[in-house]
């Protein structure tokens, strides 16, 4: 490809609508020098969340390896998962999966305090230290649309930005989508709701000593107990110090309204929630007892897009494909669309006329779009009842898809694989047809 350049005197301006891992992430993958990129994000981002979140060997690998961040791990408090560990709704350890990822798949699955990755990949989008300029992030700047074609980004406070590049990883509620789309994709209810509970461990250990003796928290494993249609998956952050229990509910389950729960800090009913969980073993709800603070998410997602780009504009991320957390794929997937951005822009050197731009963002959208719809249709399938009805045998496997999903090696030997059809979906390709 050659090298394209408007003036090589003029950096190519980057606008970055939302400072989430998407929006990060593809700062990382597009910095540069002679760019200049900018993120706006709502936020004072003051307040993260208390929840755990993971990534796959599919993304891990994009950090370590194609962008270079080699002190992942112990740069960022990161703890490598070992394995899933399956109870029935009676507290029984009825399987045991370890997790092979460095030998499987070359990198490592790898667990986090939220607020720690989004501090590494912050500081790996600003910092100095590392090649290229670095982005430069405005907070309290929310964006209310764009006009595409122009690469005219308009914010709430009345404020017009221009870019030859609009990113919009504004998340699942994207301002940015509406303007690509030319209509409104409302994010749809999935049936389900999340409680999110983070505990410190040695709160855990002194006053839910039985659920200690079952699940030792300090141990790097996802533990999941799975009743029918309710489960509780929770593993450990911060090498162990603090403990994540999410809570998945079918909606007419609920005993409170999850309607309203669209926010990160919407907060659950500690009484309400135990009522929920009343059937699980007693040593659960030893732990559900001694969370401080309850969050509860209504669980929505997106049906595929046909369209993620327009003249100067793209979504990504939950924006573009937001997903169920059942298979810990939607922030991988925000960082395989951004590197799907770094390297499909990587030869850009000047200011690119849109119709460079817009020819690149056909590529991207080419090249993710088939594989992000799929997972989205995967972790739905992840989704379903654990149990046949009335039994206790699990008949969900949580590795069920991470040959697909984890060995992805970037959008270039992606592309090489899908020409020589040399790409297996698995076993299951019909269950999620
Ligand atoms: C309960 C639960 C558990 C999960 N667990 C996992 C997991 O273990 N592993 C995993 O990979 N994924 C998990 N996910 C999914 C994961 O959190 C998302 O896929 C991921 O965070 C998406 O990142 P994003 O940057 O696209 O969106 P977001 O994280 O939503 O970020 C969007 C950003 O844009 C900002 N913004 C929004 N609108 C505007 C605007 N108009 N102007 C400016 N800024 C704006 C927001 O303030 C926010 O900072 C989970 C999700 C849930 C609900």
């Amino acid at each position: 490809m050659t090298a394209l350049t408007m003036s090589s005197s003029t950096p190519f301006r980057i606008i970055i609508v939302g400072g989430g891992i998407a929006g990060l992430a593809a700062a990382i993958a597009l910095r540069k020098d002679s760019r200049q990129i900018t993120i706006l994000e709502q936020s004072r981002l003051s307040a993260e969340i208390g929840a755990t979140i993971s990534l796959q060997p599919n993304a891990t690998r994009i950090l370590e390896q194609s962008w270079g961040l080699t002190d992942l791990l112990n740069g960022s408090n990161g703890t490598v998962d070992h394995g899933f560990r399956i109870y029935n709704a009676d507290g029984k350890m009825v399987n045991e999966i370890p997790l092979r990822s460095k030998t499987q798949y070359g990198a490592d699955r790898i667990m986090w305090h939220r607020e720690d990755l989004h501090a590494y990949l912050k500081k790996a989008a600003t910092s100095i230290e590392r090649d290229g300029q670095p982005a430069i992030l405005r907070t309290s700047a929310r964006v209310s649309r764009c006009d595409c074609e122009g690469g005219k980004v308009i914010l709430e406070s009345g404020e017009h930005l221009e870019a030859d590049l609009v990113i919009g990883a504004d998340g699942i509620h994207s301002a940015l989508r509406t303007s690509i789309l030319g209509r409104e994709a409302h994010p749809k209810p999935t049936g389900s709701s999340a409680y999110r509970l983070m505990l410190p461990t040695a709160i855990l250990n002194e006053r839910a000593p039985q659920f200690s003796e079952n699940i030792n928290p300090e141990e790097p494993y996802t533990s999941m107990i799975m009743a029918h249609s309710c489960r509780l998956i929770m593993g450990p952050a911060r090498g162990g110090s603090l403990y994540s229990i999410v809570g998945l509910v079918p909606d007419e389950q609920m005993n409170e309204n999850s309607d309203e729960a669209q926010s990160w800090v919407t907060k659950g009913h500690p009484e309400k929630m135990l009522e929920t969980f009343k059937d699980f073993p007693s040593w659960t709800k030893d732990a559900l007892r001694n969370a401080e603070s309850i969050g509860l998410w209504q669980l929505r997602d997106l049906d595929p897009l046909d369209k993620w780009h327009s003249g100067r504009a793209i979504i990504i991320g939950d924006a573009a494909h937001a997903m169920l957390p059942t298979q810990g794929q939607g922030a991988s997937q925000t960082i395989e669309d951004a590197e799907a951005l770094g390297t499909l822009f990587s030869h850009i050197i000047g200011r690119p006329s849109k119709d460079e731009v817009s020819s690149i963002l056909e590529d991207v959208f080419k090249s993710r779009h088939e594989r992000a719809s799929l997972i989205q249709r995967f972790s739905r399938e992840a989704a379903k009842p654990a149990t046949e009805r009335g039994s206790n045998v699990i008949k969900m496997h949580p590795d069920e898809f991470m040959d697909y999903n984890c060995t992805y090696r970037g959008v270039h030997d992606w592309e090489q694989r899908r020409s020589m059809s040399a790409i297996t979906v698995g076993l299951k390709t019909t269950a999620v047809a």
